[in-house]
C-alpha cells in the first residue's frame, strides 16, 4: 500500500469531476486500499478519490473512534434524504479550516463495494454529514462553496493565514 499526495485548495483539480466505476478489479482494491491508509494516516475520517488525483466515484470513510470500521464507497447515489443539520466540519484539502455547514440529516445512498456489489447504506448525524461532504467532492465541489458569500470571503481569509501551518 502507498500513501497518496492530497490535494490542496485551491488545486483546480479538485473540480474535476468523477467516472463512475465500472472495473472491479485488483487495480480498485489497491486504489482503494492507499485511500484507506492516506485517510488514516491524516486522521481524516473521510477521503474522496478527486483530492487524491483520481477521477473515479470512489470515497473512503471510518467515522468510528477506534479508526476500524472502514468503508469504500464506489458509484454512491442519494435515494432518500431528510432534515437538516448544521456542523462544524473540516476537510483534507483545506488544512486547519474548520467551518459550519448544514447539510442533510439523514441520508440514504445506494453503492458498489470493491467486488461490484450493489448495497443500501442508511446513514444519520455525522455519517450522513460525512458522506454528503465527499459526494460533493466526486461532483467537483468543495465545502466553502455551502458558504453565503460574505462568510466565504472570511473562511478563504482564514484559510490563507492557517493553511500553511503545521498539520495537527
Ligand atoms: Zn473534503
Amino acid at each position: 500500500m502507498a500513501k497518496l499526495e492530497i490535494l490542496k485548495y485551491p488545486d483546480q483539480r479538485l473540480k474535476l469531476e468523477a467516472k463512475q466505476v465500472t472495473e472491479f478489479d485488483a487495480d480498485l482494491e489497491k486504489t482503494a486500499n492507499d485511500m484507506l491508509k492516506t485517510m488514516y494516516f491524516r486522521s481524516g475520517c473521510g477521503l474522496a478519490a478527486i483530492q487524491v488525483n483520481i477521477q473515479k466515484q470512489i470515497f473512503t470513510m471510518d467515522i468510528s473512534v477506534d479508526g476500524n470500521e472502514p468503508y469504500v464507497i464506489i458509484n454512491p447515489k442519494i435515494i432518500n434524504q431528510e432534515g437538516e443539520q448544521t456542523c462544524k466540519e473540516g476537510c483534507l484539502s483545506f488544512p486547519n479550516l474548520v467551518i459550519e455547514v448544514t447539510r442533510p440529516k439523514k441520508l440514504t445512498i445506494e453503492y458498489n463495494n470493491t467486488k461490484g456489489e450493489l448495497l443500501t447504506l442508511k446513514a444519520e448525524d455525522f455519517m450522513a454529514q460525512c458522506i454528503h461532504h465527499e459526494m460533493e467532492h466526486l461532483a467537483g465541489h468543495v465545502f466553502i462553496e455551502n458558504l453565503s458569500n460574505l462568510r466565504l470571503q472570511l473562511a478563504l481569509r482564514k484559510y490563507n493565514k492557517v493553511k500553511d501551518k503545521k498539520e495537527a
